[in-house]
């Protein structure tokens, strides 16, 4: 399902090689952390990788909204 024009995904730990910055916490996701890729449908370049916390804690914050 897409949310509010932001696909987003499902990353394994076996699919997670390499480290990303979450934006959320401005902390790393190690090389093997499950976590999530939000890709805006309107410019999947701008993708987002998040902690689930990370992304549930924002989701709270501005409902149905990512900037
Ligand atoms: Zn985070």
């Amino acid at each position: 399902m897409e949310h509010d024009d932001v696909s987003v995904q499902r990353v394994q730990p076996y699919q997670a090689v390499k480290t990303y910055l979450c934006p959320g916490c401005n902390q790393d996701i190690a090389p093997g952390t499950g976590h999530l890729v939000a890709v805006p449908v309107a410019a999947p370049d701008e993708r987002r990788h998040w902690h689930h916390g990370c992304w549930a804690a924002r989701a709270q914050r501005r409902p149905g909204r990512l900037r």
